[in-house]
């Protein structure tokens, strides 16, 4: 069987928020290949300060959405991740399936394309880097011009460390 490709969204706003990016990129090893990054780009919080870090990865993968979910989880809770606490606090690292090349999925555990992926900056950004053909499957819109559509309400820039 061929894999897939999949984008997973990377988010850090506690402790040092470059060096658990590039660790938790690294840890995806075990779940398929990385064949793309983007830069790292510094984005204003929804929830409280400080700012996010986020960057995303094309992944390989031969797993099936939940096995690969668990697999980010894993990797979420090993960077101390507080699970089941209120939406949009400061969290350690925040770790989505954004993009699944070719399927869409609706679980109770998992919804892809991400449902909030067209309203964030901090998503479609660094996406459109590395991806910026890729078809949203419901919306019918490319990466770019979902981008292009968004009315930027947050502050957003792209640092110049890379992943
Ligand atoms: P959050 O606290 O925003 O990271 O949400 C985590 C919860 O969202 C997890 O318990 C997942 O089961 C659920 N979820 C639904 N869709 C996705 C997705 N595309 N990627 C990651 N988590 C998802």
């Amino acid at each position: 069987m061929s894999p897939s490709r999949v984008y997973i969204g990377f988010g850090a706003n506690l402790g040092d928020r470059l060096a658990t990016l590039r660790v938790a990129a690294a840890e995806l090893v075990g779940l398929g290949r990385i064949v793309a990054r983007s830069s790292v780009w510094e984005t204003e919080a929804i929830g409280p300060p400080p700012d996010y870090y986020n960057a995303v990865v094309a992944l390989d993968t031969e797993l099936d959405p939940e096995p690969l979910l668990d697999g980010l989880q894993r990797i979420e809770l090993r960077h101390g991740r507080e699970r089941g606490v209120a939406r949009d606090l400061p969290r350690t690292l925040d770790l989505d399936i954004l993009l699944w090349e070719g399927r869409t999925l609706s679980t109770p555990r998992l919804e892809v394309p991400h449902p909030r992926l067209q309203e964030r900056g901090f998503v479609l950004e660094p996406l459109a880097e590395i991806a910026a053909q890729a078809v949203h499957p419901l919306l019918h819109r490319t990466i770019e011009g979902l981008r292009d559509d968004l009315v930027r309400a947050r502050r957003l820039r792209r640092l110049q460390e890379s992943l």
